[in-house]
């Protein structure tokens, strides 16, 4: 049976954008911490893959020279230039902290050792990682290096065939960017619309260039979407055009922040449906390097990746809903032996009718003028 391997460093998650950030690394040691506790780190069939040190020439894989060198100097965190705030370095959403070169090599080190136990035959969770929004040569969206870029080509370097799947709540722009006139990756995003959320973009339209016309697939979602809208449309978009591209193995974002508890997005999802997604894409694509990614409701999103690596490790979580309680919207992990699951989360009504028929409609899009070339 092959391995589910937890990758974690120590180091990276100890790391702290600046103390107000919403983004932070230490979600990976509470997760690492709660798996371990659940006892899924340990046994038949699990493995951990602790590292301290980030591997050598990692970001030249692709960022720009230019862009590692400032990476560089924004070491100290305590120098900023025009030349940094042209490249996305030192805003709010960037801000330049000690250790950012650091932080930024191991993060990608921690994917590619994730793409090299998927490339072995198991799979991979990576919960420092995920950094979707990172363009080649500019920190975008709390992203200051893009992890995911680096394992899908550390994955074709190897030959294998990649479909990258993205369910973050925020559009994957920056390996859409990477891959978008490459018809040998398949890069799928399913993401609140672009109309409503950062990064503004990921509309259905945006679909590959050139000879990868097709290869590029975004599934946008209207503010309100619930589980059973995110169901339907990735088991009849998503499984359908992974079905029809038959990748050898799968790199996942799978952020949280499409919850209904995010402080950050509209959507209203729960972590029943997000696992049901990666149940059904594990039971037809197994050999998946999950990333992290976005999820800034701290509580929930520990929960949801220890059920993720549970999952990939083929584990059952013993215990019942803890959410049952009267009134209270989710499980609460306090209670001893509570189910680490949320209680369901229903859009209702007029909303729900909208966001059915959109749903609809964008399927019948990608019926008419993705499907054909994919199949
Ligand atoms: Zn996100």
């Amino acid at each position: 049976m092959s391995d589910a391997v937890f990758v974690y460093s120590p180091a990276l998650a100890r790391f702290e954008l600046s103390p107000d950030h919403p983004f932070k690394p230490e979600r990976a040691r509470l997760t690492f911490e709660m798996c371990s506790d659940r006892g899924l780190l340990t046994g038949d069939g699990v493995r951990v893959d602790e590292f301290i040190e980030e591997e050598e020439g990692v970001l030249e894989r692709w960022h720009t020279a230019e862009y590692i060198s400032l990476l560089e100097r924004a070491e100290s965190g305590s120098e900023i230039d025009v030349e940094m705030l042209h490249h996305g370095l030192g805003t709010a959403e960037n801000p330049v902290f000690k250790g950012v070169y650091t932080y930024s090599k191991l993060a990608a080190t921690a994917s590619v050792l994730a793409a090299r136990a998927v490339a072995a035959g198991g799979s991979a969770f990576n919960p420092c990682g995920g950094f979707h929004h990172a363009h080649r040569d500019r920190a975008s969206g709390f992203c200051y290096v893009n992890d995911a870029v680096i394992a899908i080509l550390e994955l074709r370097r190897m030959g294998l065939r990649v479909a990258y799947v993205d369910i973050d709540a925020h559009h994957g722009d920056g390996v859409q960017e990477a891959f978008y006139d490459d018809p040998d990756v398949l890069a799928i995003s399913v993401h609140e619309s672009g109309r409503t959320l950062f990064p503004w973009g990921g509309f259905e339209k945006e679909s590959g260039a050139g000879s990868a016309k097709g290869y590029n697939i975004n599934v946008p979602l209207e503010p309100e979407t619930d589980d059973n809208v995110f169901m339907f449309l990735f088991s009849e978009i998503v499984m359908d055009a992974l079905g029809l591209f038959q990748p050898e193995v799968v790199v996942g974002t799978f952020g949280t922040d499409t919850f209904a508890t995010d402080p950050l997005t509209h959507l209203k999802m729960t972590n029943n449906g997000y696992i049901d997604a990666v149940a059904m894409l594990r039971s037809r694509f197994p050999r998946i390097a999950a990333l992290g990614g976005g999820g800034y409701n701290i509580e929930n999103t520990v929960r949801s990746w220890t059920l993720l690596f549970a999952e990939l490790a083929g584990r059952e979580i013993e215990g019942g809903y803890g959410g049952a309680l009267g009134g209270v919207l989710l499980g609460d992990p306090s209670i001893v032996g509570s189910d680490l699951r949320d209680m369901h989360v229903y859009t209702t009504g007029k909303a729900h009718d909208e966001i059915r028929e959109r749903s609809e409609a964008l399927i019948e899009w990608y019926r008419g003028e993705i499907r054909p070339i994919l199949a």
